[in-house]
C-alpha cells in the first residue's frame, strides 16, 4: 500500500514534471517561431512559399506584354494620348495597349517610348507619334479576315499594330538595314502574322493585290496609281501626300469603282517623304 502511495506520488510528480515542460515549450519563443505577419507582407526565406508568389499560384499568361513593366505608362498614354484626342474604335485602343512601343525604338529612347511624339529610328527615319498611328489605323476601319498593305515599314511598330487587329500584314520597306531591325523586333514581340518585303513601295505588292486596305506611312507629292489599283472595290487607303520637305495633308481615298476614287481630307500632318532610291 505504502510502496503502491510512493510509486504513485513519483508518477504524479513525473506527470507534473512533464506538464511544466510542455506548457514551457509552447511559451517559449523558438528559433523557428515568428512574429504574426499580415497576408500581403513578403514570405521569408525558411517558408515554403518563399519562391515568387506570381510563379506558383499564376498560369502562364498568353499575352506577350506579360510582366511587362512599361504596361502602366503605355496606358496613360492611350488615355490621354489617344483616346482622350478622339480615337473610338476598342480594337484600335486595345491594339495600342497591347503592342509594346519601347521594342520597337532604339535603345536609348527606350524611356521615351511612351510619350506621344515620333522618335527617331535610325538611318533619318522616325517612328510615327502613337496618336497617328491609332489615328490612320482606325480611318481605314479594317476587321479580323482584311488584307492589309503598309508602305513603309521603319520600325515595324504600325505594322504590329495592324496585325493585332487583322490576321495577316503585307509591309514594304525601302531601306533593307532597317527592315531587318524592324523583323528581329517583330519576331521579339512574338508577331509571326506579318510578312515584310525590301521594294520601294510606290508600285505596292503587286503578287498579294488586292487589298481591303493600304496604309501609306511616307508622304509622296501625289497618290500613286498603283496603289489604287491594287486597292479592293471599297477598300479604303490612308495616306499623307504634299511637297517633300513641307507639311502634307493626311487624305483617305476610298476606291468606289473600278474607275472612282472619293477622297475625305483628314487635316494636316508630317511625314518623312516617300523615296524612290532603294537601300
Ligand atoms: N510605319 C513606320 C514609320 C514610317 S517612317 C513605323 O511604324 O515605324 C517612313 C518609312 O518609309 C521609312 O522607314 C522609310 O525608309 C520608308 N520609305 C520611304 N520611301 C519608301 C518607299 N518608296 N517604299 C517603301 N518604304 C519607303
Amino acid at each position: 500500500m505504502r510502496r503502491l502511495s510512493l510509486l504513485s506520488l513519483f508518477l504524479a510528480l513525473v506527470l507534473l514534471a512533464a506538464m511544466l515542460v510542455a506548457c514551457s515549450e509552447e511559451d517559449k519563443p523558438t528559433a523557428t517561431s515568428k512574429p504574426p505577419v499580415p497576408e500581403e507582407s513578403v514570405p521569408d526565406d525558411e517558408s515554403p512559399s518563399a519562391a515568387p508568389v506570381d510563379e506558383i499560384v499564376r498560369p502562364p499568361s498568353p499575352t506577350p506584354e506579360a510582366g511587362d513593366p512599361f504596361a502602366a505608362i503605355r496606358a496613360e498614354m492611350v488615355q490621354t494620348g489617344i483616346i482622350d484626342w478622339g480615337v473610338e474604335d476598342e480594337t484600335v485602343i486595345a491594339a495600342m495597349l497591347a503592342v509594346p512601343r519601347h521594342e520597337f525604338v532604339p535603345e536609348e529612347y527606350q524611356a521615351q517610348a511612351y510619350e506621344n511624339h515620333p522618335l527617331p529610328i535610325g538611318f533619318g527615319q522616325t517612328i510615327s507619334q502613337p496618336y497617328i498611328v491609332a489615328k490612320m489605323t482606325e480611318a481605314i476601319d479594317v476587321e479580323p479576315g482584311d488584307k492589309v498593305l503598309e508602305i513603309g515599314t521603319g520600325s515595324g511598330y504600325q505594322a504590329a499594330v495592324l496585325a493585332e487587329v487583322v490576321d495577316h500584314v503585307y509591309t514594304v520597306e525601302i531601306i533593307g538595314d532597317l527592315l531587318e531591325i524592324a523583323r528581329q523586333s517583330h519576331e521579339r514581340a512574338g508577331y509571326d502574322n506579318i510578312t515584310s518585303r525590301h521594294a520601294d513601295g510606290y508600285f505596292g505588292w503587286e503578287e498579294e493585290a488586292p487589298f481591303d486596305a493600304i496604309i501609306v506611312t511616307a508622304a509622296p507629292d501625289h497618290v500613286p496609281i498603283p496603289l489604287v489599283q491594287q486597292l479592293k472595290i471599297g477598300g479604303r487607303m490612308i495616306i499623307p501626300v504634299g511637297p517633300v520637305g513641307g507639311f502634307q495633308r493626311l487624305w483617305l481615298v476610298t476606291r468606289v469603282s473600278e474607275d472612282e476614287v472619293r477622297t475625305n481630307d483628314l487635316g494636316g500632318v508630317t511625314f518623312v517623304p516617300l523615296t524612290r532610291d532603294a537601300r
